[in-house]
């Protein structure tokens, strides 16, 4: 059976789909099929109803988090229905969405103020200091474009998200002050990622 909501640590993930327009070489979708023990391949991507009965009552988590093996937001639609009944029915569980930062692009239009109201955090995988680094590390279909659309995601998510992180994951060539120093011209939070974690983020 899919495994649709997993729950690590005190935050519930939802895996949602495995598609993604970028092929990272740290992706775990590269080279495993279990984060924490946990299988991620899905046989069928789920409905809004299925993810909301796989959810069930989240109010003893700290946080409800889109997130899967692939960037949940290649189902726009399906968070934001499934965010919109998590606030109307648990106002106090924050909604987080771990995104790849290229939602803009692959709508062709901003999105972001889709978010409003429905999602407390949004952290955006920044993997680079540049967009040449970028593409050998993430081989995006939109190719070098795909950085300067991530750095104009998380400038507009700032209008319609408390609270905006950028990653990077420590592999070596990245220089991550360099990435640190974007995020605070930027004004979002920043955050390393270790290459090793497994904490339930594909990247
Ligand atoms: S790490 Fe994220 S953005 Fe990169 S290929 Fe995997 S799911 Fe896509």
């Amino acid at each position: 059976m899919d495994m649709i909501a997993y729950p690590i640590g005190d935050s519930l993930y939802l895996n949602i789909t495995n598609r993604c327009p970028n092929r990272c070489s740290f992706c775990i979708r590269q080279f495993g099929d279990a984060i924490e023990g946990y299988n991620l391949w899905l046989e069928k991507e789920p409905t809004t109803k299925e993810i909301i009965e796989a959810i069930g009552d989240p109010s003893g988590y700290r946080e409800v988090v889109f997130c899967g093996y692939g960037e949940p937001l290649m189902r726009l639609q399906v968070v934001i229905d499934v965010a919109r009944y998590l606030k109307r029915n648990y106002p106090n569980v924050p909604v987080r969405i771990n995104t790849n930062g290229l939602g803009n692009l692959i709508y062709g239009e901003d999105i972001t103020p889709q978010f409003k109201g429905l999602v407390d955090v949004v952290s955006i995988s920044l993997n680079a200091e540049n967009a040449e680094k970028y593409q050998e590390l993430c081989n995006s279909d939109y190719g070098e474009d795909a950085y300067y659309s991530v750095l104009e995601f998380a400038r507009k998510c700032k209008n319609y998200v408390p609270r905006v992180i950028l990653t990077v994951v420590d592999v070596p060539g990245i220089d991550v002050e360099k990435c640190r120093r974007i995020a605070e011209e930027l004004g979002v939070d920043f955050r390393v990622r270790h290459y090793e974690d497994e904490d339930g983020e594909k990247n």
